[in-house]
């Protein structure tokens, strides 16, 4: 494809703080960001020329949305394929609808993670309780995890079963939806890649990202994991392989389990993220480009930037709910990358920014 020139607009669906971002670094690049989003306060509104506010289902407002854009990607996983595949009988759309609709579904995800030859928990469809209790007794046992196949983020829509009591109760959270059985997974830490493939089918891969959560969400990630070169090298070839089967132009996350077993660790695919994630944000401060401007690079058409590290390690801390009051000290912290996202109000369990620091030594 011919490369878009500084001054053309990229349009991104979904409109917090990843396209905040991503917006900002558009911006540097010479781009115009137009965002489409339904929320009339969506943080990346205030960084952006243009913004959209309509439902990811008003066709009217997608086709005027394709007009005014010269390429179209999106930050969110959970707007409808159809939207995407709507877009993209008028504009380019990077990634298209099959990295899209592979990534909602768990099940997807994890089937194909296996056929490419990667290990994950082992796993099972389930759509009723009975069909539960039955995979349940025969052959996953207890500890086991069950989990929405769709809409599942941040622990959201899943529960752990230990007992028979859990099983009902762990059935009725995922409301009927369908779901997916897990196995439950020992692991002594989780990590995740971020990697970016270009329009040319170039790819590259940031260092591996250690990733501590609490109550469910992201609190801390460190680059690089504390794993051996060569569990770090299977994590890109896997991710290498996942993007080249869904023909993915972006960046995107894979995140793993890291189970160890007589001193040797095996990665284990949980998820895949088709888009920038919150474990690459500290490659805005740490990294030779950024995961945001990489991505821009990428649905640009233009050539990827350099992954490198700039220091011999970096940490990101996430800022949820008050955690942002903290501001002043931060900002009165020599090193210290503040990152505010510009939301109006805190919630607890909000993502409301994050801090990134540079170290002078490698993760031990
Ligand atoms: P997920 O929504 O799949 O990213 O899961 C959220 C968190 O729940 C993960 O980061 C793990 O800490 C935990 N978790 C999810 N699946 C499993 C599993 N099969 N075994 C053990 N822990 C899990």
């Amino acid at each position: 494809m011919i490369a878009l020139p500084p001054g053309s607009t990229i349009g991104i669906v979904g409109g917090g703080q990843l396209g905040r971002m991503l917006a900002m670094a558009a911006a540097r690049l010479g781009f115009k960001s137009h965002i489409y989003a339904p929320e009339a306060d969506s943080p990346a509104f205030e960084v952006a020329a243009a913004h959209t506010v309509a439902a990811y289902e008003d066709e009217a407002q997608l086709a005027a949305f394709a007009k005014a854009v010269d390429v179209a990607t999106y930050e969110f996983e959970n707007i409808p394929v159809r939207t995407v595949e709507f877009l993209a009988q008028q504009i380019a759309v990077r990634p298209g609808a099959k990295a899209l609709a592979c990534a909602q579904d768990r099940l997807n995800e994890k089937t194909l993670a296996r056929e490419l030859g990667a290990m994950t928990a082992k796993f099972q469809a389930v759509d009723t309780l009975a069909q539960l209790e039955d995979v349940l007794a025969r052959d996953f046992g207890v500890p086991s995890v069950l989990k929405t196949r769709r809409f599942g983020y941040d622990g959201k829509g899943q529960a752990k079963i230990f007992n028979a009591t859990d099983t009902k109760q762990a059935w009725a959270a995922m409301r009927d939806a369908p779901s997916i059985l897990e196995s439950f997974v020992n692991f002594r830490a989780e990590v995740s890649i971020i990697a970016v493939r270009g329009a040319d089918g170039a790819f590259a891969a940031y260092d591996v990202t250690e990733n501590e959560h609490r109550d469910h969400i992201l609190h801390r990630s460190v680059a690089p994991a504390r794993i051996a070169p060569d569990v770090a090298d299977n994590a890109i070839t896997t991710a290498r392989a996942i993007a080249e089967r869904l023909d993915y132009v972006g960046v995107f996350a894979i995140e793993y389990f890291v189970v160890s077993e007589n001193d040797r660790d095996t990665l284990f695919v949980n998820e895949m993220a088709p888009r920038v994630h919150n474990s690459g944000h500290w490659t805005i401060d740490g990294a030779m480009t950024s995961q945001f401007e990489q991505h821009i690079r990428a649905v640009a058409g233009w050539p990827l930037g350099s992954t490198e590290l700039k220091a011999a390690g970096v940490e990101m801390i996430n800022l949820i709910g008050n955690d942002i009051l903290t501001w002043p000290d931060i900002a009165a912290e020599p090193g210290a990358f503040f990152h505010h996202y510009g939301k109006k109000t805190v919630r607890p369990g909000r993502k409301m920014g994050h801090v990134n620091r540079l170290l002078t030594k490698r993760p031990e």
